[in-house]
């Protein structure tokens, strides 16, 4: 029976000194910042927060057996009580309206309140995917013009709305490949991806029934394009490569990829979660790319996660577009936007779809704020939005590459991410020791351990919409960590000292970890 305490080993009325501070407080709460347990802990089970009629004991039960043999342990408490105990788990959340979040590969970019007004409204908020097309004209002119835009933007030929995640759009992306080579009975067999890949890029091709082989990367960080070249060849279906890719770095030789991948009958996937670097000022399908995801959670400004679920888009050429999923939609002339799904894909000549990623048409909510993003920047905003973001993370880079081993800056500017190493880190001090002060420094931590190509990286995003004193302030906060990481100071290895929980068991908790609260009943 596990014990009714909550993980870190809190318990109501412990002075709580785990911050290392001098003055412990019996109720755990640090000023107006209030501890909070877990509901069940503070939820008795003989308590309503409502009032329900007398259950009625004289009439016969008509569950038989099924009838409730235990009680279902679900914690009571007042409306109020409950109110509070969300609020105060919402104040310990970290989130992109409190600050600054470098995730780098993810970009995390402000959410504009425009954005969040349209998506709200009623034509796109309160449609149903069943409803007639001629009531949903609108929700489905936004979609298609957002995919007009996503198309031109990326210089392709035809875009597959409907995955749900970058993830997911890999996925649809190589189910077209898969499609264009059965469908001219050629049986390939290998998917080649570089070793700084995101580790979903060779999941999606290991998820199609494809083996992948690791492309190596050359000392500047980039695709080794001899390497490449030498294995292709009749078995390899395709390529998938991230470009702007996971070391911060363009690949220039992308467009010579392309030709020589083609040449030897495969297919070029972009991993296009990092376009929010080259929007406005490269074209994917100028450089030979057969098809690219886009996160409309990342380059697009869409929330992650909480705030809604992710949209991933995915651009196709001219080779793959017959073969893309259905439904999706088609305006014809009089401004008329149908559907086109299986019963009516022979009309629109569309009759190769590799079938289909979801039930409907992918995400209302975040196509709208997308198409709202889009528009409200304009062709100039979207390309000066590029250029800042790669402003930004060259200002990170020169500012901290004297403090901390900066793997690639000898190569030249970075694109929208800095990537930095662990290498002169006194002895038993780690990457993670420092994402744990940054963390007591207010900060959320930036993406670690990842690419894996660079030992203990530290990728680090700024995005577009964070303001110079904001960075400033990172970088002063770096700075000041890095010198504490090299002079090897004790009091980083558990950190965070503020936050409202210190070192938790990382491993531990991914190794064993305990999903459920049971009550002690002892
Ligand atoms: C975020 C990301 C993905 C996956 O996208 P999701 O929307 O999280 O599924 C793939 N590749 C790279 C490089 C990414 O940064």
């Amino acid at each position: 029976m596990n014990k009714p305490i909550n993980q870190s080993g809190w318990k109501p009325g412990t002075p709580v000194a785990s911050d290392g501070s001098e003055h412990p407080t019996v109720t755990g709460n640090k000023a107006l910042m209030l501890e909070e347990a877990l509901i069940f802990e503070i939820g008795g089970t003989d308590t309503c927060g409502v009032d329900l009629p007398e259950t009625p004991t004289d009439l016969p039960s008509r569950l038989g057996d099924f009838g409730r043999k235990q009680g279902t342990g679900l914690p009571g408490l007042s409306e109020p009580e409950t109110v509070r105990h969300y609020t105060r788990l919402s104040r310990q959340n970290y989130g992109i309206d409190l600050g600054f979040f470098p995730l780098g590969s993810c970009t995390m970019k402000h959410n504009p309140r425009l954005n969040e007004k349209v998506a709200r409204m009623p034509g796109f908020a309160d449609v149903h995917p069943m409803q007639p097309t001629d009531t949903v004209q609108g929700a489905l002119g936004a979609m298609n013009e957002l995919a007009h835009w996503l198309i031109e933007l990326t210089g392709m030929h035809s875009v597959a709305m409907s995955p749900k995640a970058g993830a997911h759009g890999e996925l649809c992306g190589i189910l077209c490949i898969r499609a264009a080579l059965e469908a001219r009975g050629d049986a390939r067999k290998v998917v080649l991806v570089p070793e700084s890949a995101h580790g979903t890029n060779p999941a999606t091709a290991a998820f199609a029934g494809y083996a992948t082989e690791d492309i190596p990367a050359n000392k500047d960080g980039r695709v080794d394009l001899e390497a490449l070249k030498e294995r292709l060849g009749p078995d390899v279906a395709a390529v998938m490569i991230t470009n702007p890719n996971t070391c911060g770095l363009f690949e220039r030789d992308m467009k010579a990829i392309s030709d020589a991948v083609h040449e030897a009958g495969g297919f070029v996937y972009c991993d296009g979660a990092n376009f929010n670097a080259i929007m406005g000022r490269v074209k994917p399908g100028d450089l030979g790319v057969d098809a690219m995801h886009i996160n409309l959670h990342k380059t697009f400004s869409t929330p992650h996660g909480g705030g809604g679920p992710g949209s991933g888009p995915v651009v196709l050429s001219e080779a793959l577009s017959p073969f893309g999923p259905l439904p999706f939609t088609a305006r014809t002339d009089d401004g008329y936007i149908h559907l086109v799904e299986e019963e009516n894909a022979d009309e629109y000549d569309h009759t190769s779809a590799f079938g289909r990623m979801t039930a409907f048409h992918g995400q209302m909510g975040m196509f709208s704020r997308a198409l709202t993003y889009i528009l409200s920047h304009g062709a100039d905003g979207l390309r000066t939005a590029a250029g800042d973001a790669v402003l930004n993370a060259n200002y990170i880079l020169r500012q901290l590459e004297g403090d901390f081993d900066a793997p690639f800056a000898a190569s030249g500017p970075c694109m929208h991410e800095a990537l930095f190493s662990d290498e002169g880190f006194a002895e038993g001090f780690s990457t993670l020791d420092l994402a744990k002060g940054l963390i007591d420094e207010g900060f959320h931590p930036m993406t670690m351990y990842f690419p894996l190509v660079v030992h203990g990286a530290m990728l680090i995003e700024p995005t577009e919409t964070e303001s110079k004193a904001g960075i400033d302030q990172f970088i002063m906060a770096m700075k000041s960590l890095g010198e504490r990481v090299k002079a090897g100071d004790e009091a980083l290895k558990s950190a965070p000292h503020h936050a409202p929980r210190a070192r938790l068991d990382e491993a531990q908790a991914a190794r064993k970890p305990i999903l459920s609260w049971m009550r002690d009943e002892g």
